[in-house]
């Protein structure tokens, strides 16, 4: 395994002291390739700028908002292929909020979770520390590598994580066998949903936050439901549990089939989000939004194969996101100081996640990123690792 790379990715006290220009030539067009916030189109801001004065900074309960709401609902079911008796159903504070929420609302005594890194794990320490809930079930990967969720005749919901934002490893969206009937599965799809197909049959809870394979903003999240849990979130609202306001998904539910939501929403997300889910529309949707991402993901995957220094971190190229792909690099070539030097040439966002503490590229290579700027961020780095003369 290479060194873990600098914790601070700002610090510049591991610059050569003399910059590396990259030439203009070499540069993306756009050099934001962050995992979230993300990149938002240029013509995602025009079309807010032009709502600047009607839509902006007027109610959430009136027609405008509500229908920009019915705008994102339907198009996200549409996109996604939602199964007939699935609703969209959104609410505020981000998928982090809803792990809390689907804690209260959904898991009825006993949680499953599949763990691959800091955000599945994450959901896996919230249902465990509930005090309503039974101990939960947990299987977990070394990082870099999947674990499924194992069979399980105790719980009554099953988690895991369509893209393991920390690590770069994609799990199947697949009902595990063997466990029992009415266990819901709820996947976290956060930085995969809208950039590869899924079968929602296959999932009770599929559900995000916009501001990464949407190129939106943060501080909303989405669910697409099933009938099956829908009538779970009705069966634990009636069952005396105390669940707070703005985590009972039986308020989510009223409100969102009001095309409203409880409490204020952030509208310029809204904005962003369905603009963008109109331009996936209008360009052929998911299939083409996923093909973007996978053109992206295979080069880098490629590139790194092709360099004796960088390598991609999930050993296993079935379990490779295709939309956030992790490099390691040689322990000759400090990845601060390629991050640094990228940094200020305006290459943005490229560091690992924070905790895996790792000599790695981390890159997000969402629709909205153009697969030729993906292209033109390994050549600015082959230019940096060569002037860095490692
Ligand atoms: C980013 C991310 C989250 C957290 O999203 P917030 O909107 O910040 O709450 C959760 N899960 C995954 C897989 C993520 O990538």
């Amino acid at each position: 395994m290479p060194p873990a790379a600098p914790t601070s990715t700002t610090s510049t006290s591991a610059t050569p002291a003399t910059p590396i220009r990259i030439p203009e030539h070499l540069l993306p067009r756009d050099g934001r390739f962050g995992s979230g916030p993300s990149k938002v189109r240029p013509e995602q801001m025009a079309a807010l700028a032009a709502v600047g004065e009607t839509l902006m900074g007027t109610s959430h309960r009136q027609t405008p908002v509500r229908s920009l709401v019915r705008r994102v609902r339907e198009g996200v079911a549409d996109l996604l292929g939602a199964p007939e008796g699935y609703e969209v159903l959104l609410g505020n504070g981000g998928a982090t909020s809803f792990w809390d929420a689907a804690t209260f609302s959904l898991a009825r005594s006993r949680a499953h979770h599949a763990v691959n890194g800091e955000f599945s794990g994450k959901f896996y320490a919230g249902t465990n520390a509930a005090p309503f809930l039974e101990e939960s079930e947990v299987v977990r990967a070394e990082p870099g590598s999947l674990a499924l969720p194992a069979p399980s005749t105790a719980a009554d919901v099953v988690a895991w994580a369509h893209n393991e934002t920390s690590t770069g490893v994609a799990s199947p969206v697949v009902r595990p066998a063997g466990g029992t009937d009415d266990a819901l599965t709820l996947v976290d799809a956060t930085s995969i949903a809208g950039a590869t197909p899924v079968d929602l049959r296959e999932s009770d809870v599929y559900y995000f936050s916009p501001q990464k394979a949407f190129a939106s903003d943060g501080g909303l999240w989405l669910a697409v439901v099933s009938p099956a849990a829908l009538a779970r979130i009705e069966e634990i609202a009636a069952s005396g549990r105390w669940i707070p306001e703005s985590l009972a998904l039986s308020q989510a539910v009223t409100n969102s089939r009001l095309d409203q939501t409880l409490n204020t929403p952030a509208l310029a997300t809204l904005v962003l989000l369905a603009e963008q889910l109109d331009w996936f529309r209008d360009n052929g949707g998911i299939e083409w939004a996923a093909a973007r991402s996978r053109r992206s993901t295979d080069h880098l995957y490629a590139w790194a194969d092709a360099r004796e220094w960088a390598t991609p971190f999930v050993a296993d190229p079935a379990h490779r996101s295709p939309v956030v792909a992790t490099i390691d690099l040689a322990a000759s070539v400090p990845a601060g100081q390629v991050i640094s030097a990228l940094r200020e040439n305006g290459v943005l966002d490229v560091f690992p996640y924070r905790k895996l503490g790792r000599n790695q590229l981390r890159v997000a290579a969402f629709p909205a990123v153009d697969p030729a700027d993906v292209e033109a961020l390994t050549a600015c780095v082959d230019y940096v690792v060569e002037r860095l003369g490692a």
